[in-house]
């Protein structure tokens, strides 16, 4: 038996810990689950690369509460230490062992899925235990060591008999933290952080079957190959909805589409983004898309990462090179992440653009659900609206849908004013204003309802960016001086050609009798108008009639 110091710069590092982590208490589960899954996939890895011949098998994690002798068991079939490995990587304190890994087998390391450090890693342990104990036993042919240590920097090391490969990690749970011998809090825990993680974990037994068939089987917590790890070729609507309620088991409403994030260079992230319903949200605004790194929960407040208007949205992001434990300022500041949310912002539109051209009856019945994210987008992310042009519509009153372009076009023949801007009459109240849209209608004019909360601020910026365009909401006053251009008159003649015209016509037509109208007429009419002014007609009539003298 061997035992000495902890090799700590701080003289002691545990009330520390406990004091400045305080309220993050919980993560000393995410952290040690954590190592024993890079455990695990280490070993898988020297085994795919040759370095070693042991059976890999299928290797899981367990989580046991033995709350008799308040303790709480991790225990994995990973690659195990050596005692000089328990002295080099958990005595010398802040000392990362996955970098050292990741940094040894750097090129063929680099998709093997290891977490490594989150912050404080396997020390969490002291948060919640006043006595920590490591039983491990090396994939190399060496015998096992058993590692204690009671919070202060004194450790023991000794010889155990522990015969399987692997670690167990042992937690005396201190008498403030009783609460993690519950079952119920473990669970909880779990389902959070671990839900997706990559390797198997069990915890506890469950019941399958009935009658006769019934049999105990191990009760696994996560689901290692969630949809977002996929690619999207592999996944059928179905999965993905599927997931959907995989995420947030309390939700009961389908989401509306889906985007599916893949992107490995400049950063690496993947994810699945769904628009929800927005009805439904509104009873389950905790659903949040959910911040994952290497298939590890981190957090479901993705502020700074995803951009604003997003963060209506549902789903999952995974990226390694989101920097954690960092102030969201800083987060907002890192060019890598500011990359990863115009990355977002891009999929988003480019995916509501494909959804727009593929089946703009479809995305015309959910425009009602996402047009609040829509419209916000554009009003906060300039690069969202250079591309939102292509598919943000305007519903008029009668249920027709205009991309602005359209509307436009549909606004040119009968909707200026007197400076021969385009008017778009709108109203944010359909029954409110019933009259003056029936009055506008009866016109023949086009109402288009606008009714989300910020319409004010896009009617500026539209107003802004499209100088022959005004907006003004439906009412007597805008509907008698609207100017339709079947009153107005332009001819598609030049100024020179109607005066030629009109020379030509004056040597046919005796332009005492007829009048010769070339410059007022309907660009749709005929290009010129030869009239009779009326008492000239009576004149004649009476000329015909021999009474005149
Ligand atoms: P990190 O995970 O960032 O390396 P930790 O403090 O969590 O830092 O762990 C320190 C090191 O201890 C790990 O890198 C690893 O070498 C070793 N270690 C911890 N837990 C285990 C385990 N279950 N099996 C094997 N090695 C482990
Ligand atoms: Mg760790």
């Amino acid at each position: 038996m061997t035992s000495g110091k902890i090799n700590v710069t701080v003289e002691n590092i545990f009330p520390l810990i406990k004091k400045f982590l305080y309220s993050d208490h919980e993560i000393f589960l995410r952290e040690l689950v954590s190592n024993a899954t890079d455990a695990t996939l280490k070993l898988k890895h020297l085994c795919s690369i040759g370095e070693t011949n042991v059976e890999f098998g299928n290797p899981k994690i367990e989580v046991r509460i033995d709350k008799e002798n308040k303790k709480l068991h991790i225990i994995d079939q990973g690659l195990g230490m050596t005692a000089d490995e328990v002295e080099k990587y958990i005595n010398q304190v802040a000392f990362s062992g996955a970098e050292e890994f990741l940094e040894k087998y750097k090129d063929s390391a680099k998709d093997s899925g290891i977490i490594g450090h989150f912050g404080l890693g396997f020390y969490s342990a002291f948060m919640v235990a006043d006595k920590v104990e490591i039983i491990t036993k090396s994939y190399k042919d060496e015998p096992a060591v058993h590692w204690t240590c009671d919070g202060s920097p004194e450790f023991t090391l000794e010889k155990a008999d522990k015969t399987d490969r692997g670690t167990e990690i042992i937690l005396n749970i201190a008498e403030d933290s009783l609460e993690f011998l519950e079952e119920y809090k473990i669970n909880e825990l779990l389902t959070k952080y671990n839900k997706f993680m990559p390797v198997p974990i069990k915890f506890g037994t469950k019941t399958e079957g009935e009658g006769d068939d019934k049999v105990e089987v191990d009760n696994i917590i996560n689901n290692p190959n969630p949809a977002w790890t996929k690619q999207p070729s592999e996944l059928t609507d179905e999965d993905y909805k599927k997931f959907y309620h995989e995420l947030y088991p309390m939700q009961f409403e389908e989401p509306l589409f889906n985007i599916h994030l893949n992107v490995d260079y400049p950063f690496n992230l993947t994810g699945i983004l769904y628009f929800p319903k927005l009805s439904a949200d509104l009873q389950l605004q905790k659903d949040k898309i959910q911040l994952y790194q290497n298939q590890v929960f981190v957090t479901d407040n993705v502020e700074g990462i995803v951009p604003e208007f997003l963060t209506m949205l549902k789903g999952v992001i995974d990226s390694p090179d989101i920097p954690l434990n960092v102030s969201r300022s800083y987060l907002q500041a890192d060019g890598n992440v500011k990359k990863i949310s115009n990355y977002i912002t891009r999929k988003v539109a480019d995916k509501l653009k494909s959804l727009f051209n593929e089946n703009r009856e479809d995305f015309e019945q959910k425009w009602n659900d996402i047009k609040m994210v829509l419209e916000y987008g554009m009003l906060s992310e300039p690069k969202f609206y250079e591309k939102a042009g292509s598919f943000v519509l305007y519903p008029t009153t009668d249920d027709k849908f205009y991309t602005l372009e359209e509307l436009k076009e549909a606004l040119k023949d009968k909707q200026t004013d007197k400076d021969g801007k385009l008017v778009v009459l709108y109203t944010s109240n359909k029954e409110a204003q019933h009259s003056y849209i029936e009055q506008a209608k009866a016109k023949g004019y086009e109402v288009v309802l606008l009714d989300s909360p910020i319409v004010s601020h896009l009617i500026q910026k539209l107003e802004m960016d499209n100088e022959n365009l005004t907006f003004a909401r439906v009412d007597a006053d805008f509907i008698d001086n609207l100017i339709k251009k079947d009153d107005n008159t332009i001819s598609k003649l030049s100024e020179e050609e109607q005066t030629k015209l009109k020379e030509t016509l004056e040597n046919i037509v005796p332009k005492q009798t007829y009048t010769i109208q070339t410059e007022a007429l309907d660009s749709n009419a005929a290009p010129f108008m030869i009239t009779q002014p009326e008492f000239m007609r009576r004149m004649k009539e009476m000329q015909a009639a021999g009474g005149g003298n």
